[in-house]
């Protein structure tokens, strides 16, 4: 579809039924992202305000949460961090209690939950309008502008009515979508067909499932899609050397986000390298200074407030500006989910990075393995899958887990499985490590 075509007649008026104005609200976010730092500082410190009053008045969870806090009189973001943080857990124990009487339509977003069970929030139009307007505001960092066609590597919802629902939305935002499940040759040279007709401006989604696409064009020495401007990956870690693959694979750069279900886009890649977060949508601050769990406020979320909210990874802040100028803050590092660190029986919890760290380096000095996936069985066993290439051999298994010992943990037992390819989650997300010890 034209992106006009779709920009005008289909996206804009689409939302706008919904009761969102983006137009408007990207117009004010474009000017908010020049705003000075310190400028911005004070606008989250009243944004931040605003919403934890009007929770206190309109959700019973927090009227009790914050008894006897008087958050009128907060002067700084450090008296904004003395009200206590609220859990996933929260959410699923007492949704009920934390939502607001909030009239006007809602859009409910579930996510997976790292305990299995579903997480439910509901975001009424001014947030969703808010959501997706720093969102294009971030794109066009990338150069794409609302109605641009999109090459979309994601989920398919397992049911019927989902994969209606998802069709009518790609449809209206220009999008064509790209299965994260069951990647095999025959499918990929499928995508690869269906994209060259479909000419995406842009792809976007799940690292693992658009790097398998520039692997297999560079296998099959395909040529590149024609009028891609840019690659932008999300919800996985996107490592260095994935990061080298697509952008040689199709000759354009690649712009990471980081963001969560429940309140969209956190952070965003700049022309320069900087992630900036979406601070006229939310406060993001790491608990206990500068490296830490993250916590999030939505500013616009008058359904199911979100004030101090532990997302689950942990990351750091920097206070360094960023060379293109914009005033928007900038998220270091995020170093990975917080429930997926190892356990030892000990009560020692080990990184995920550092059992990464092994495997990267092993496929650097080896060129073995194609892919992998460590899971965690039980606290004194990690099975790790790995999708060979090469030369792989028993002996490559007993280097690897060797290595491990070393470097990873003697108290563990490392299983090594060579597989055909790897599991997902229900959404087609890739977990590289994962906890699966219960309790
Ligand atoms: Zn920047």
């Amino acid at each position: 579809m034209n992106k006009y075509v779709s920009r005008y007649m289909c996206y804009y008026p689409a939302t706008f039924l919904k009761g969102e104005k983006i137009f408007g609200a990207l117009r004010r976010s474009r000017d908010f992202q020049w705003r000075s730092a310190s400028d911005i500082a004070a606008f989250q410190l009243q944004k931040s305000k605003e919403i934890a009053l009007f929770a206190v008045q309109n959700s019973a969870f927090y009227r009790d949460l914050y008894r006897g806090i008087e958050i009128e009189k907060f002067r700084s973001l450090s008296d904004f961090a003395r009200l206590p943080t609220i859990s996933k857990q929260d959410l699923i124990d007492s949704e009920a209690d934390i939502r607001t009487g909030w009239r006007g339509p809602c859009e409910t977003k579930t996510t997976g939950g790292s305990t299995g069970h579903p997480v439910r929030v509901l975001k009424n139009a001014s947030a969703l309008e808010m959501e997706r307007a720093v969102t294009w505001r971030a794109y066009e960092w990338a150069d794409v502008s609302v109605g641009d066609p999109q090459g979309r590597f994601w989920g398919i919802p397992h049911n019927r009515k989902g994969r209606l629902r998802a069709a009518v939305a790609d449809f209206v935002a220009n999008r064509k979508r790209i299965s994260a499940f069951n990647l095999n040759e025959e499918s990929l040279a499928k995508y690869y067909r269906d994209l060259q007709r479909f000419k995406p401006k842009y792809l976007y989604g799940y690292v693992s499932v658009i790097e398998a696409l520039a692997n297999f064009v560079h296998q099959e020495q395909l040529l590149p899609f024609p009028d891609l401007k840019s690659v932008i990956t999300t919800s996985e870690v996107l490592y260095p050397n994935s990061r080298e693959k697509i952008e040689s694979v199709f000759g354009v750069k690649v712009f990471n986000e980081y963001g969560c279900g429940e309140v969209g886009s956190i952070a965003h890649e700049c022309e320069c390298g900087g992630m900036h977060l979406m601070a006229d949508n939310l406060l993001v601050e790491v608990d206990g200074g500068t490296k830490g769990e993250l916590l999030v406020t939505d500013f616009h979320n008058y359904k199911t407030p979100l004030i101090r909210y532990r997302v689950g990874d942990y990351a750091s802040l920097s206070d360094r500006p960023c060379s293109c100028g914009r005033g928007l803050p900038i998220l270091e590092n995020v170093y990975g989910r917080a429930y997926d660190l190892i356990r030892l029986r000990n009560g020692t919890s080990i990184h995920p990075e550092s059992l990464i760290y092994v495997i990267e380096d092993f496929k650097k000095d080896f060129d073995v393995i194609s892919r992998f996936q460590a899971i965690q069985r039980s606290h004194e066993k990690v099975d790790i899958y790995v999708v060979p290439k090469g030369s792989w051999s028993p002996e490559s298994a007993e280097h690897l887990e060797r290595r491990m010992r070393i470097n990873v943990s003697d108290e563990l037992n490392y299983r090594i499985e060579v597989v055909p390819s790897l599991q997902r989650e229900a959404s087609g997300k890739m977990r590289l490590v994962k906890c699966a010890v219960p309790g």
